[in-house]
């Protein structure tokens, strides 16, 4: 039975400039598969640019990170109110990039998680263990406590996705086996069944990231518990996303 639509997300980081619309566009144009849901989180500069050069439905547009807080003295930061404002539907939070450059820890994920909710935003929370921890076999312990501390009570398949990304995969070219992504999908769904009660855990999508590429994307999505994916590098070009996106199915 169809629970869930597939979602892939893309996650541009610190690139792109106005040039790099271009990319949106021709995303924009190529995939019209209502059954598949594309967000492209890209940085603050180019939101409200890229949102008004998307013209179908099926692409949103998100931002990669938010402060927890709606406004105030917090120089250099935007909020979730804010990103609502120009147009973001998407807030990844939590990426190992800033848990680990920045020490956010998954109390404030949670925090910041809670904050794009309130707005009624979808929030993206990333998850993922270190390379020492997964050769500790660590892997389930890190990745569930994680889950639990980022995840606000209001969280919901309406509002939240969970993004697994071990983070020796991100961007390394190394992808975990089809079984160890399998294993930790599956204990993350049954998690959400002790949090959040059985249906929410059926209906809230779970993504694998981590060096996602044309030539495993299908493999990867074929995986009972993976719904999908969070993209870095193959995301700046819209010719691999496309590819990337043309294997997720609905079932
Ligand atoms: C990411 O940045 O979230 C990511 C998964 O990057 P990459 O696909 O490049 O590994």
């Amino acid at each position: 039975m169809k629970k869930r639509n597939y979602l892939i997300a893309g996650n541009w980081k610190m690139n792109g400039t106005l040039g790099s619309l271009r990319e949106v566009i021709e995303l924009d144009k190529a995939l019209n598969n209502p059954e598949i849901e594309l967000v492209l989180c890209l940085p603050a500069t180019i939101i409200h640019p890229a949102v008004k050069k998307v013209l179908s439905t099926h692409l949103r547009i998100g931002a990669q990170n938010c402060h927890h807080h709606q406004e105030g003295a917090f120089t250099g930061d935007v909020s979730a109110k804010m990103l609502k404002d120009i147009g973001a539907n998407f807030v990844i939070v939590g990426h190992s990039e800033r848990r680990q450059a920045y020490g956010e820890t998954s109390e404030l994920v949670k925090e910041k998680a809670s904050a794009v909710i309130n707005e009624g935003l979808m929030t993206i929370i990333c998850v993922g263990e270190t390379e020492e921890q997964k050769n500790n076999s660590q892997t389930e312990e890190i990745v569930c406590a994680q889950v639990k501390k980022s995840m606000p009570n209001a969280a919901n398949e309406k509002n939240t996705v969970i993004a697994y990304e071990p983070i020796w995969a991100i961007g390394t070219g190394k992808v975990p086996s089809l079984d160890d992504i399998k294993k930790i999908h599956g204990s993350i769904r049954s998690l959400l069944g002790k949090i959040k009660g059985e249906d929410v855990s059926q209906r809230m999508r779970i993504l694998y990231g981590g060096s996602v590429k044309p030539g495993n994307a299908k493999d990867i999505f074929c995986l009972e518990d993976v719904d999908g994916a969070l993209v870095g590098g193959a995301s700046l070009k819209a010719a691999d996303l496309v590819e990337i996106a043309k294997y997720a199915q609905v079932y």
